[in-house]
């Protein structure tokens, strides 16, 4: 027991789980943080947290945390403490080395976005002037890296088109593949409250998740498709907005371009909510009505999650609902759009500040010379003109032998990325792994190098949120591992010979705005005097841009995009009968390494396989037996949890606990644009007891 005390000083700053951003003011007693109290002031929030943001904080200062710098030769080897110059000296020159040895792209770095804009641009920095290639890639690779690629295509930008505050005026709210209850608590009592004054509501997900029925809301139709079958359950919804001359033609003729081919495709017979039917296993009468519901609306709003992106078409299921909002006028004003929910607080930021292979910051492709020519002229260093490697590159080629050195900044590879065995066969063959983090993860496990890391609470600078709003993180403690994290990219570039230095993060912050046109008018100073800025900002007087694409869009006209259904290759069979997918629990975050070691833990402790009764009965599994996953990749044990969220022939579980191991079982199939992994489709069998 704490005897807490009146605070005696309080810092705003930004909460470090999801990507809904909300403001805090971290409430001191002397040095110690007694509270977390949400800000009313928050243009994320106004006033609201839920637990995690506010109660799930101790993790900062948690015994695990690593607070020194410490080198093995081998993996097999007790990790030495060193001091940070030791290690440093040791990233750079054995980075070098294997440059030496297997050429200049032998070596990358992955970023986080759990960390700040600046932590991110740094690291992006080091790859591409310290290192000299292109391989950065960034963990919103296995998230939302659809997004980035479908939003691009059809609007111009990778990023949402709305405010939250905007689902205050949508009429029909479409929720798709989220489960914003317990993936985006408070972002979704703000749509509840839309929903209780009278808003209808589309649910698109295999499972029955809370929006579809709990108090004071109920969803008009919860389609329930089968995992893998989005691509066709979107065009089958436009079949009918086209076929029953539901568009809004005048918003078509004047903002879009390539309707007619999309318009042909989409009416083909074969595109029908009744050829989808065996597809999608919803009934088309359904897909039919919940299409004109969403088109006839005055404003139709559709937010999204992971259950559209975590696929094999996850890039042409964006695609497929920017299509949607376009042909029926849905975007550019209050209570529309398409919105991706963020699942980590920094996913936006991450990928806006180039962490992606083949994009330096600002979405600019590495390959456009007037773009390079900016960014050698700042940095002084030649870039690189070709893309660098994805993330599941890095692991092919680690295994092949041309690949021999990491740099991995706040993620856990090991137990986030898919098929468990064949990422650990590839960071183990490796040369030189480092691992910059708070706690000695599953990865830093395969660690040559560890880096400790800094917490939120320890950082200066900005994370951006799914709605595109650059919120400050500010310090309200000092490093516990003395030093900042931004600090250590620029160190051991410095070391590799290429000089980069910063006094304070502001200058990040003031170098990304020079290179960066959609943050050109964005700066600390700012951040400070407006409490917040929404991105595009591209000037000084440029207040931010709450909705983007209002009087066109940001590529000049929308495009339509043809989305032609493929049916993932994992499919169900004799030995693999059910088809496992995924999801979050409210109280525990991602891999859970954080919520883990909080006194959330109590809430609950483990992971568990959600199972229908028809299926557990047929396999004689009641509530609470230990049964064994089996999929083509791997095996794992969960206990059981007699459920009908789910329809038979559909399991279900959280990912957020190492022992039980997600991953182990999920395979390799990938986005086919951005190789982000098809999570969300596994065939599995499912059997009472231990096996092995
Ligand atoms: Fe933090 Fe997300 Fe909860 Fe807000 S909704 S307090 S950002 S976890």
């Amino acid at each position: 027991v704490v005897e807490l005390g009146m605070p005696t000083r309080s810092v705003k700053t930004t909460c470090a789980y999801c990507g809904v951003g909300c403001s805090f003011k971290a409430e001191l007693r002397g040095d110690q943080l007694i509270r977390m109290v949400p800000d009313e002031d928050g243009g994320a929030n106004e006033g609201h947290a839920c637990v995690k943001g506010r109660f799930a904080f101790g993790y900062a200062t948690h015994k695990d945390r690593q607070l020194n710098p410490m080198i093995r030769e081998s993996i097999t080897d007790d990790w030495q403490v060193v001091d940070w110059e030791t290690a440093i000296a040791y990233v750079a020159r054995k980075m070098r080395a294997i440059q030496d040895k297997y050429g200049v792209g032998a070596i990358g770095g992955i970023t986080s976005s759990r960390t700040t804009n600046e932590e991110v641009y740094t690291v992006q920095k080091m790859v591409r002037a310290a290192f000299g290639n292109n391989n950065v890639d960034t963990c919103a690779r296995v998230c939302h890296s659809p997004t980035g690629y479908g939003l691009k295509q059809t609007f111009g930008e990778s990023a949402g088109t709305q405010d939250f505050r905007s689902v205050a005026k949508a009429d029909v709210i479409v929720v798709i593949g989220a489960n914003p209850t317990d993936g985006h608590p408070v972002f979704a009592s703000r749509m509840k409250r839309r929903l209780r004054e009278g808003a209808n509501l589309i649910v698109i997900d295999p499972r029955r998740i809370d929006l579809v029925r709990s108090p004071h809301v109920e969803a008009d139709y919860h389609l329930p498709l089968a995992p893998g079958s989005n691509v066709a359950m979107v065009n089958a919804m436009a079949h009918v907005i086209v076929t029953e001359g539901l568009v809004d033609q005048e918003f078509i003729d004047n903002r879009c371009e390539e309707y007619d081919e999309w318009a042909a495709f989409v009416a083909r017979p074969e595109q029908s909510p009744e050829a989808a039917e065996p597809i999608t296993g919803v009934p088309a009468a359904d897909v039919r009505a919940a299409a004109r519901l969403y088109a006839n609306a005055g404003n139709g709003a559709i937010y999204y999650g992971l259950g559209v992106t975590e696929h094999s078409q996850g890039s042409t299921m964006v695609m497929g609902m920017a299509n949607l909002a376009m042909a029926t006028g849905n975007i550019g004003r209050d209570g529309v759009g398409v919105n991706p929910l963020r699942g980590q607080n920094n996913v936006q930021g991450s990928c806006d500040m180039g962490s992606f292979p083949h994009e330096l910051p600002g979405y600019r492709h590495v390959s456009d010379d007037a773009v390079r020519e900016v960014f050698e002229n700042l940095w002084r260093s030649p870039i690189a003109p070709t893309p660098g490697l994805r993330i599941p590159n890095m692991f092919d080629s680690a295994l092949d032998g041309s690949f021999r050195g990491l740099y991995v900044q706040g993620e856990d590879i090991a137990q986030s990325d898919p098929n468990t065995s064949h990422v650990y066969a590839s960071l183990k063959s490796l040369d030189l792994l480092v691992v910059q983090d708070l706690f000695l993860n599953e990865t830093a496990a395969l660690a040559h190098v560890f880096l400790p890391g800094t917490s939120f609470l320890e950082k200066d600078g900005t994370f951006t949120n799914a709605e595109r709003r650059i919120n400050r993180v500010r310090p309200v403690m000092a490093p516990a591992t003395g030093k900042h994290e931004w600090q250590i990219p620029c160190e051991i570039a410095t070391a590799m010979g290429y000089d980069m230095s910063y006094d304070d993060p502001s200058q990040i912050m003031d170098e990304i705005a020079v290179l960066t046109p959609t943050f050109h008018g964005v700066s600390f100073e700012k951040l400070d005097r407006l409490g917040s800025i929404q991105w595009p900002c591209v000037d000084e007087a440029d207040p931010g841009t709450p909705i983007m694409h209002t009087d066109e869009f940001t590529r000049g006209k929308g495009r339509f995009m043809v989305t032609t259904f493929v049916p993932t290759t994992e499919r169900s069979t004799r030995k693999y009968p059910l088809i496992l997918t995924t999801g979050r629990i409210l109280s525990q975050y991602n891999v859970g390494a954080q919520t883990r070691r909080t006194p959330n833990v109590m809430w609950h402790a483990e992971d568990t396989l959600e199972i229908h009764p028809h299926d557990a009965e047929d396999r004689g599994i009641v509530d609470g037996d230990e049964v064994t996953i089996t999929s083509r990749t791997g095996e794992t044990l969960l206990r059981a949890v007699l459920s009908d969220r789910m329809p038979a022939g559909v399991v279900y579980t959280t990912f957020h606990y190492p022992l039980s191991g997600a991953n182990v079982v999920t395979t390799d199939n990938s986005d086919w644009a951005t190789n982000c992994p098809e999570y969300k489709v596994t065939a599995v069998q499912v059997s009472v007891g231990a096996h092995g």
